[in-house]
């Protein structure tokens, strides 16, 4: 499919045979990656994760209980694609409500992986970065709450960012866990996903954690040739799997000959990582999707006894197993007798975190990291929800400080064949780094797709 950047010269009628040319693709590929091919105006098409609001589009979160609601008004950063010359095209598949890490929750069915079609796409945004990667969108835009934009990306073998908090407006996003929520690009390759981030970034009043920080474009602007003290994290790698550490080893060398230096460091708090993440996450979770009730947004259970019953049976059959399970821990971990032990330890712990990562940035422009610790795995090979927990350990971390991180591919998988991924991480607003450093590190490992 042809990039961003050359979509940037085409004209409507152009436009419109792209258009056709992608609906005819997901049609034949079967990856399940749209839920619906939507279409709101002119401009160059952009998939759009099913919890971004777009005015008359049906959005649902992939979830049950939002069948029926209709999107009276368009996100901030829908606005900002058409004022860019973009417009939202086709709903992208992902897990229910944002939830999970393959894609498999969603209400509509798994998503696949294009690079082979028994394994899972990464999740969230499973869809956004399945139809990127198979040539069935040009670029898209997913959500990042624990790694849902990086994580995917990387088993698609495609460039996803997760911008620092603040800096893109969450209006219009269904909130998930919003203080971590961020919405970013999934595109072909670096230059597209500065394009993208440049169109979408920026201050939003009607988003009160929307960081009033001015920032020139990246595009055009890209310098890869800037030397960077970029670090790496020695005790965070030996969990990942063989093939991800020699993914790492061949990106540190390709830095090094691209004239960066590497430093060495460690993180002592990662253990603390998964656990600190899915307490503050299930915290929010639960209070956000508190307002799915029957009464004000999409399906409501019929006959009920009732106002309780409706309640009561609106989210029993609208909300899926794994939602489900994060109110209950959420609740739980917000209850008075637990509220100390586990959510207030979980915000302290949160601050040591962020501690580690400033001691780091004290001396690096940027950390390298794996993304996930393997390929993507085999569809319904991460039932069990711990195990799907365990695999977010490199992404939370990132989400629980508010950092700004790219993740790119690097090399396949001599056995599978399948994408590896690794992410670049840097201080927050200094996205600026973040994208000389993926310029750099595409252009070394000279990935083919
Ligand atoms: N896998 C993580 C979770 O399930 C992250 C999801 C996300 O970033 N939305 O919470």
């Amino acid at each position: 499919m042809i990039t961003l950047k050359e979509a940037l010269s085409k004209s409507t009628q152009e436009l419109n045979e792209i258009k056709a040319e992608l609906k005819k693709r997901a049609n034949e590929n079967a990856l399940n990656a749209y839920v619906a091919f939507d279409e709101a105006g002119d401009g160059i098409p952009i998939l759009i994760k099913d919890n971004i609001q777009v005015k008359g589009w049906s959005v649902t979160g992939a979830s049950k209980i939002l069948q029926g609601y209709e999107s009276p008004y368009n996100a901030t950063v829908v606005e900002k694609l058409l004022s860019a010359g973009m417009a939202p095209f086709g709903r992208a598949n992902m897990d229910e409500f944002a939830m999970g890490s393959t894609t498999e929750s969603s209400y509509y069915g798994a998503t696949l992986n294009p690079h082979d079609k028994s394994r899972v796409p990464g999740g969230s945004s499973g869809g956004s970065a399945s139809a990127v990667a198979s040539g069935e969108a040009i670029a898209a835009l997913g959500s990042d709450t624990g790694g849902s934009i990086r994580q995917p990306a990387s088993y698609c073998g495609v460039v996803g960012m997760k911008p620092t908090y603040g800096r893109v407006s969450r209006f219009g996003l269904a909130s998930y866990a919003s203080s971590l929520d961020q919405i970013g690009p999934i595109t072909q390759n670096v230059e597209d996903c500065a394009i993208l981030y440049d169109a979408i970034k920026g201050y939003d009043p009607k988003d009160s954690t929307s960081a009033n920080l001015e920032e020139k474009p990246i595009f055009g602007n890209i310098n890869a040739d800037r030397k960077l003290k970029i670090a790496v994290i020695d005790n965070y790698i030996n969990e990942a799997s063989s093939s991800v550490q020699k993914a790492n080893e061949e990106a540190i060398r390709a830095l090094e000959l691209e004239g960066h230096t590497i430093l060495h460091r460690s993180l002592s708090n990662t253990k603390y990582d998964i656990a600190t993440y899915y307490i503050v996450a299930t915290a929010e979770a639960a209070t956000n999707l508190a307002r799915y009730d029957g009464i004000r947004y999409g399906r409501r259970s019929q006959e009920p006894k009732n106002l309780e019953d409706l309640y009561y049976r609106t989210r029993s059959e609208g909300f899926g197993e794994e939602v489900k399970r994060r109110i209950l821990l959420g609740n739980f971990v917000l209850s008075s007798g637990y509220y100390d032990a586990y959510y207030l330890k979980a915000q302290k712990v949160r601050h040591l975190i962020k501690d580690e990562f400033n001691k780091i940035f004290a001396e690096a422009d940027l950390i390298l990291s794996p993304v996930a610790p393997s390929i993507a795995p085999k569809l319904g090979a991460l039932e069990e929800p711990l195990e799907m927990y365990k695999s977010d350990m490199y992404t939370v971390a990132i989400n629980l400080v508010g950092l700004p991180a790219i993740s790119l591919p690097i090399m396949k998988d001599s056995s599978s064949n399948m994408p590896i991924g690794l992410q670049l991480i840097a201080k927050a607003f200094d996205e600026k780094s973040l994208f000389d450093g993926a310029a750099s590190l595409e252009r070394a490992v000279n990935y083919s797709h």
